[in-house]
């Protein structure tokens, strides 16, 4: 071993700056749970008075977080947590199918929905979105998807999946009507919620579906990797069943998931998550007014008009006219923005990319909205 290793123990992070990721601004750590960070940041820092299952632990009070707290939170009659919302969907794919069988899933999914079809050796087949400007699931195409799997294959699909909302556009489709659709032919809904659980309410039991999946520290304040899954006891014997060998643990969980520093800013955070979901039409009253504050410097916001979720995406050919003549080229707007305390987007991308205002101040808006038309007239 030479001596490169060292420059490890020298980690940082730039701070300071307003973030527009879509992919962090919900996994902020509340105020409490950053506080017990220090606490609970060593290896296997849970498991002091574990008798062999995690979602058993008592202190921390793990057990009633999984077992009352988050059924309820999720509208299902039990949940697990896992390593994250690609897990959980997994989790059910791998306990509903076998090998060769196949699902159907919208064309927003997220790529981690086609990953985990893939590792569970499940075909899929997809609805189809419409195009330019909304890219929207239209909720009977799931009908005819279903029948088409099934003429294709000659066995009906296993489970039917709906991205809600989709991690591009932030389109919202109506998935309690795709949820009797998919009932009508027998086949359970699965809904990813890594975009939703934890900063809108929802409820699979309102909205008909028969598994949530949601990413903790995508959207519950969470360090991460967290996720969490929901079902009804129907399926949760499927999904939760446990090892010959050893009688407590659960397969597909391969005996536990989240431990540690995960787990504990899940559940540190998540009074803080419970008060935010109640403010999520303040959320998307900001969202839309931003939108038309973009759209007034030459900008398009793609998806769903008005829109019903803080995650954007922007078609702005006025930036990338500038990229053609600013000496940084296509870096510039990444560049401007930087200069300006703004991180967030995507280097490099100037005539599409996605934005979120989530969790953003009235004062932090303005100075994004400032800087954004500053640089429109570079
Ligand atoms: C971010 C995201 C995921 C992945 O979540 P993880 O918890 O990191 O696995 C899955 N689906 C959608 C729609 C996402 O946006």
């Amino acid at each position: 071993m030479g001596e490169n290793h060292k420059k490890f123990e020298d980690l940082h992070r730039a701070s300071g700056f307003i973030n527009l990721n879509p992919l962090q601004r919900g996994g902020v750590l509340s105020d409490a749970a950053r506080r017990v960070v220090p606490e609970w940041c060593d290896g296997y820092s849970v498991c002091d008075f574990c008798e062999g299952c995690l979602d058993r632990i008592k202190n921390p009070p793990v057990e009633s977080f999984v077992h009352e707290t988050l059924p309820e939170f999720l509208g299902t009659e039990t949940a697990r947590v896992t390593n994250g919302a690609r897990e959980s969907k997994f989790i059910v794919m791998h306990s509903l199918c076998e090998k060769g069988d196949c699902i159907v899933l919208d064309s927003n999914a997220h790529y981690t929905s086609y990953v985990a079809a893939e590792r569970a050796g499940v075909e899929f087949f997809e609805v189809e979105k419409t195009g330019e400007p909304e890219y929207e699931i239209l909720e009977d195409k799931y009908a005819e998807k279903i029948e088409g799997a099934k003429s294709k294959t000659g066995k009906p699909p296993k489970l039917a999946l709906l991205t809600y909302p989709d991690g591009n556009y932030g389109n919202l489709p109506d998935a309690e009507r795709v949820a009797k659709i998919c009932h009508q032919y027998d086949v359970p809904l699965l809904l990813n919620c890594a975009y939703s659980v934890g900063r809108m309410p929802i409820s699979a039991k309102k909205l008909g579906a028969d598994f949530i999946v949601g990413s903790g520290h995508k959207s519950m304040a969470a360090s991460g990797p967290v996720g969490v899954l929901g079902t009804s006891s129907e399926y949760a014997e499927v999904l939760f069943r446990k090892s010959e060998k050893y009688k407590i643990k659960e397969v597909e969980l391969l005996g536990c998931t989240s431990r540690g520093l995960p787990i504990i800013t899940l559940m540190a955070s998540f009074p803080a998550v419970v008060e935010r979901v109640k403010n999520w039409g303040e959320e998307v009253e900001k969202a839309r007014k931003f939108s038309k504050q973009m759209e007034n410097l030459g900008m398009q916001q793609m998806g769903q008009r008005p829109h019903n979720h803080d995650l954007m995406f922007f078609a702005a050919p006025i930036f990338f006219e500038i990229s053609n003549r600013h000496k940084k080229g296509r870096f510039f707007l990444y560049k401007e923005l930087k200069d300006r305390g703004i991180v967030g987007i995507k280097s490099g991308l100037t005539k599409h990319f996605k934005m979120s205002t989530y969790q953003l101040t009235g004062e932090e808006i303005e100075r994004v909205v400032s800087a954004f038309t500053e640089i429109s007239k570079l």
